[in-house]
């Protein structure tokens, strides 16, 4: 047997024992979408994310980072939750450019098609590099414009114990935090609208601790690269990393605590930041919780003692849930049988997509109450790096569908 993860509070059975989303059946909801595989986002979750995020941290804007969930009717009940949208790409660009909200772009490798999109839309670019200053430069004197322009820094540390190790290492994001005050001094000289700093250290942070570290000894970076240079930053982001439980014996992070320190901090930052506004970028954090990947089982069978449910979804739409997005171990997710919900587990099963792969595992030797042919299965923590984070053009199996309630 092997321990699945929580499944994140809120989620509850109705007076059959049957799953309900932001209080609708389960199998309900498949059947106004027109079928399995499903992901349901439940904006109430969303909003009710935002608000905790607001009683922490006021005062600090609060951007969405579109690359966790780009689902177009989800942007739409973000864009009146949140103070900007964070974009990696001209297609993430184009994805909210309609929202009315400010926008950043960041990304290693954005083409000059993609930096012009940007200059002429009047969106801040997180440089990444001293080459792509240059090139931003370059494009908005031809264009005659007056470029928005940030500077991602690559930090001299990292967010210890996250999913991801970033800072404190070469790296294609950001440019080096001792080479960043001359990179803003030339920026400035070169007339552009220099918007201030971006640092984002790391993701999937679950330890309050190690956030308030990285977030004060970002604040310090952030007001010493403005001394160097000599020019106090509209706006530095802090960057984000605000992690999620997924599997057993994860504990959800004190974003209280977080927000506490923050306050500090900030009370006690050095003069060349007092007029400056300080952001937040979150992806998971304000959706991984809010979505649910509901899926069908199409066989159920056994096979030298052990028994399968074999469904019509897999990590063509869930890569993340099948251990493959960047784990270095695989532990099961959050899993349970939609119709049975209230019941007891009672039986040890492997449940897999219907992909011709090994890899394709939703939920290995798992306890859960029993299903049979045709019961949903519910795999929770779906809401971020979900469908757009996965192989979707592997084994040519239909799309999932999306919904957002
Ligand atoms: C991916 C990313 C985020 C979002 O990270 P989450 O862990 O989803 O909150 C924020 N900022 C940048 C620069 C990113 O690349």
């Amino acid at each position: 047997m092997k321990a699945l993860g929580p499944i994140p509070a809120g989620y509850e059975a109705d007076g059959d024992g049957r799953l309900t989303i932001g209080g609708w059946d389960a199998e309900m909801l498949v059947n106004e979408a027109g079928g399995t595989p499903l992901f349901v986002y439940d904006s109430r979750r969303i909003a009710d994310q935002v608000s905790r995020f607001r009683a922490a941290f006021p005062g600090v804007a609060l951007h969405y980072a579109v690359k966790a969930n780009p689902y177009a009717p989800l942007l739409e009940a973000m864009a009146v939750l949140v103070d900007g949208f964070d974009t990696a790409s001209a297609g993430e660009l184009g994805k909210v450019a309609h929202l009315a909200l400010p926008i950043s772009f960041a990304g290693p490798g954005k083409r000059d098609q993609e930096l012009e999109t940007a200059i002429r839309a009047g969106i801040t670019v997180n440089l990444e590099s001293e080459g792509e200053a240059d090139r931003a430069l370059a494009i908005a004197q031809r264009e005659g414009l007056t470029p928005k322009l940030a500077v991602r820094v690559n930090p001299p540390f990292g967010l210890k114990g996250s999913g991801q190790k970033m800072g404190g290492l070469p790296s294609q994001f950001g440019v080096d935090h001792d080479r960043a005050p001359a990179l803003v001094r030339r920026l400035i000289e070169a007339g552009a609208d220099w918007r201030g700093l971006h640092i984002f250290a790391g993701s999937q942070a679950l330890h309050a601790d190690a956030l308030i570290e990285l977030q004060h000894d970002t604040v310090a970076l952030a007001a010493s690269i403005a001394e160097e240079a000599g020019h106090p930053p509209p706006e530095v982001n802090l960057g984000g990393g605000f992690g999620i439980p997924y599997f057993a014996k994860d504990q959800p992070l004190n974003v209280e605590a977080v927000g506490d320190a923050l306050a500090k901090t900030l009370a006690g930052r050095p003069k060349i930041l007092a007029d400056t506004q300080f952001a937040i970028e979150l992806g998971r954090w304000l959706v991984g919780e809010a979505g649910v990947y509901l899926t069908r089982i199409i066989a159920r069978k056994e096979s030298r003692g052990r028994t399968f449910h074999v469904t019509d979804g897999g990590l063509q739409h869930q890569l993340a849930a099948s251990g493959n997005f960047g784990q270095l171990l695989r532990r099961n997710y959050p899993v349970a049988i939609a119709g049975r919900f209230g019941s007891a587990a009672d039986e040890e099963v492997t449940i897999t997509g219907c992909l011709c792969t090994p890899l394709d595992l939703l939920a290995d030797e798992a306890m859960l109450p029993r299903a049979e042919v045709g019961d949903l299965v519910a795999i929770f923590c779906a809401g971020a790096y979900g469908l757009s984070a996965s192989p979707t053009a592997f084994l040519s199996q239909p799309m999932a569908r999306e919904m957002l309630i």
